[in-house]
């Protein structure tokens, strides 16, 4: 196994670092920086800028328009693109539907959904889990009804992240109720447009509104919409699910957090000394910097493994579970070294274009939100209860 970077990659990343530099809009990158929340048009010139490049998809094949970048390749991405601020691919078009219509879709529909994926035409949302059907997602209740040259979709979905700028959804519905419940699910798209679909936006515990509710009543789908077989869906949903963990783990986001962390901890006070300065508080930053470096060091051999053809298996369980635990970690520090400055809890401030006036110094306007939002890490993709479950059927033989 070998953890340096060679010439390429090397290069690759000298090559990422002028790009950032040069194209990554400073408004943009401001945002990102103060845990401010990004608008539409935000992200969508923040891919058009990466696409110049090709690199808004750059993990897909070549054959499909994307760079072919290894696992390597894509690690110097996530660290980089972190690093300087730039906001994170949304992921639900390029890094979870591609591959899946990669994979299992018609030539029609590989032909005309993976050039709009990459151009940004199309904004897509992930319409799995409902009420009732989160880590047991194959108990899902929407239904898919036949009718001629159309499937009649009726029922709801929850949590669906940004459907409010989504243009389509991708969606597992029931097609069939017979059975085990896994072998009655499809995989189907549909056009937000359509009539009979409402968007009810959900309101978090830090005061913003990320996600949603999605509901269908008699929305009719074309039966070309459907991907792979009917009631193939749930190999199709697994599958998406093994590329939605990919890079959980997040090691360039917490590196940036960490910094972050560090500054305030050095320019908020304690008893007439920098906070980073008083041996427990240090003492609780080492700890997790220790901590993030043994995760660093696991995620480099899982993708030095990955480069050498070996898939991620329960090691991206381990890394969804460590990743995401050190950076509610950092998030609760940070909060913490902001003192009484993160006590008021100014969620308005942080909207795109707000003239909210947040009290306090500017990196601390988002600790407490950015705290609550946060939450959420350890429960999406599989929560972390979920990951460990599967670490100790898997590996502990528990
Ligand atoms: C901010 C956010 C964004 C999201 N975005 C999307 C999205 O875009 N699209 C989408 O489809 N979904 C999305 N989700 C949904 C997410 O995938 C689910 O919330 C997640 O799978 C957990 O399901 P649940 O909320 O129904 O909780 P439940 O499954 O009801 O779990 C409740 C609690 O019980 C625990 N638990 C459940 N089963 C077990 C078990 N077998 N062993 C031990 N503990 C268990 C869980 O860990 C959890 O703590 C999002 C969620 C959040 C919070």
């Amino acid at each position: 196994m070998d953890l340096t970077y060679s010439d390429k990659h090397e290069t690759f990343r000298q090559n990422l670092r002028a790009f950032l530099r040069d194209r990554l809009p400073e408004h943009i990158s401001e945002r990102v920086r103060l845990g401010q929340r990004l608008t539409k048009e935000d992200h969508e010139q923040w891919h058009a800028a990466l696409q110049e490049r090709n690199w808004f998809a750059g993990h897909w094949p070549k054959e499909y328009g994307g760079s072919g970048w290894d696992p390597v390749e894509r690690h110097i991405f996530e660290e980089e693109t972190a690093r300087a601020h730039a906001p994170r691919v949304v992921p639900f078009g390029v890094a979870m539907l591609g591959p899946v219509l990669m994979k299992f879709g018609s030539d029609e529909q590989k032909n005309y959904w993976l050039p709009r994926l990459l151009s940004g035409e199309d904004w897509w949302c992930q319409g799995y889990s409902e009420p009732g059907a989160g880590s047991d997602l194959a108990s899902l209740k929407t239904t898919a009804e036949r009718d001629g040259d159309h499937y009649i979709v009726n029922g709801q979905k929850t949590w669906t992240t940004l459907a409010q700028y989504a243009d389509h959804i991708f969606c597992l519905v029931r097609t069939s109720k017979e059975g085990k419940k896994q072998e009655g699910i499809s995989f189907l798209l549909i056009d937000m447009n359509d009539p009979g679909i409402e968007v009810r936006p959900i309101v978090l515990i830090d005061g913003g509104a990320e996600v949603n509710e999605v509901w269908f009543k008699d929305v009719r789908v074309p039966v070309e919409n459907l991907v792979g077989e009917e009631n193939q869906g749930w190999t199709i949903a697994k599958y998406l699910l093994t590329h939605e963990r990919t890079n959980i783990a997040g090691v360039g986001y917490c590196s940036e957090a960490l910094a972050n962390l560090k500054r305030i901890a050095g320019l908020e006070y304690q008893n007439g000394k920098p906070l980073i300065e008083d041996p427990l508080f240090s003492a609780e930053i080492a700890r997790l910097e220790i901590d993030l470096m043994a995760m660093a060091t696991t995620n480099l051999r899982v993708v030095s493994a990955a480069a050498a053809g070996n898939a991620p298996g329960v090691e991206s369980s381990m890394l969804k579970v460590k990743g995401t635990t050190i950076r509610q970690e950092l998030n609760d520090l940070t909060r913490l070294a902001c003192g009484p400055q993160a006590m008021p809890f100014v969620s308005e401030a942080l909207e795109p274009g707000s003239n909210v006036e947040a009290p306090g110094p500017d990196y601390a306007t988002a600790a407490t939100p950015g705290y609550f939002n946060n939450r959420k890490l350890s429960i999406y993709g599989g929560s972390n209860e979920v990951q460990r479950q599967i670490i100790a059927k898997t590996k502990l033989g528990a």
